[in-house]
């Protein structure tokens, strides 16, 4: 009876030790709350609410300032502020980038170069962009002014002079490159600054490299949205249709579409989402 007494004590404390451990474990293996995004609760009850039961004042809310007027939001990262192209290099062959750099504080494709992208690598960003069709108008269509932004080096939104300048729509100024027409055309006068906003979502692959979600993009065009968060096909050729390689984060790439078309750039900063 002794001898029970004391195995069963002996199985309690086990079971109370296990049962620690297993707390303890729990408690470690707990997920870190890395979401900057806290969304309130509903409230689903019937009853009367008081104001202040629906006023939330955690977490605070990070102060940037703000993107008028020539400022950049303090957790921008910026790509060309005009002084260097030192986070630019040719994506040929990965060399310094060789555009010109100009007193204005802007740069210009040099001719036949090839195209320039970032050093760093972003997924999602939101993206700010300044951009200019050379004053001197030549030729016409798809080589006046032909440039692109690419987002993760791979989905270009098109830089055109489409001033007085008819091409394929899908082509066009503003354009997801032969895929997606802008919802409109709202370029400034041939030879003043466009600006460009992107709010960029990269696609999502499985394992096995398949497309399990599509990324998406919005763009303002000088102010003027001209893509509502449309659904992005694939890349983004002048041949082919929409092809969808796997991928991670990619450069952001500027073109040189290979016929001195001499658009030029300024005021680069993107925020990683
Ligand atoms: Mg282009």
């Amino acid at each position: 009876m002794k001898h029970l007494f004391a195995s069963s004590l002996l199985l309690s404390l086990c079971l109370a030790s296990c049962q620690e451990k297993a707390k303890e474990e729990v408690t470690e293996t707990k997920e870190p709350e890395t979401s900057k995004v806290i969304v309130h609760e509903e409230y689903t009850g019937t009853e009367p609410t008081k104001p202040e039961e629906t006023e939330f004042y955690e977490p605070k809310v990070p102060v940037v300032g703000p993107a008028t007027s020539g400022k950049i939001p303090n957790d921008a990262i910026v790509l060309f502020d005009g002084s260097s192209l030192d986070a630019w290099v040719h994506s040929r062959d990965s060399t310094s980038a060789k555009w010109h750099l100009n007193g204005d504080g802007s740069m210009t494709v040099a001719d036949k170069t090839g195209n320039i992208q970032t050093k760093q690598n972003f997924g999602d960003v939101q993206l700010h962009i300044e951009w200019r069709s050379p004053a001197e108008v030549q030729r016409d269509g798809q080589n006046r002014g032909n440039s692109g932004v690419f987002l993760n080096g791979l989905y270009e939104v098109q830089v055109l002079d489409n001033n007085d300048n008819d091409t394929y729509v899908n082509g066009q100024v503003g354009s997801i490159y032969k895929q997606r027409a802008p919802l409109a055309m709202a370029s400034v006068p041939t030879g003043e600054w466009n600006s460009y906003d992107i709010i960029y979502h990269a696609p999502e692959f499985n394992e096995d490299g398949g497309k399990i979600k599509s990324g998406t993009m919005t763009v303002i065009h000088n102010g003027v949205l001209i893509h509502d968060h449309i659904e992005i096909k694939g890349t983004t050729p002048y041949i082919g249709w929409p092809k969808n390689p796997p991928h991670g984060k990619g450069p952001l790439l500027l073109q040189d579409h290979g016929d001195n078309s001499r658009v030029s750039y300024r005021n680069i900063w993107v925020r990683e989402l």
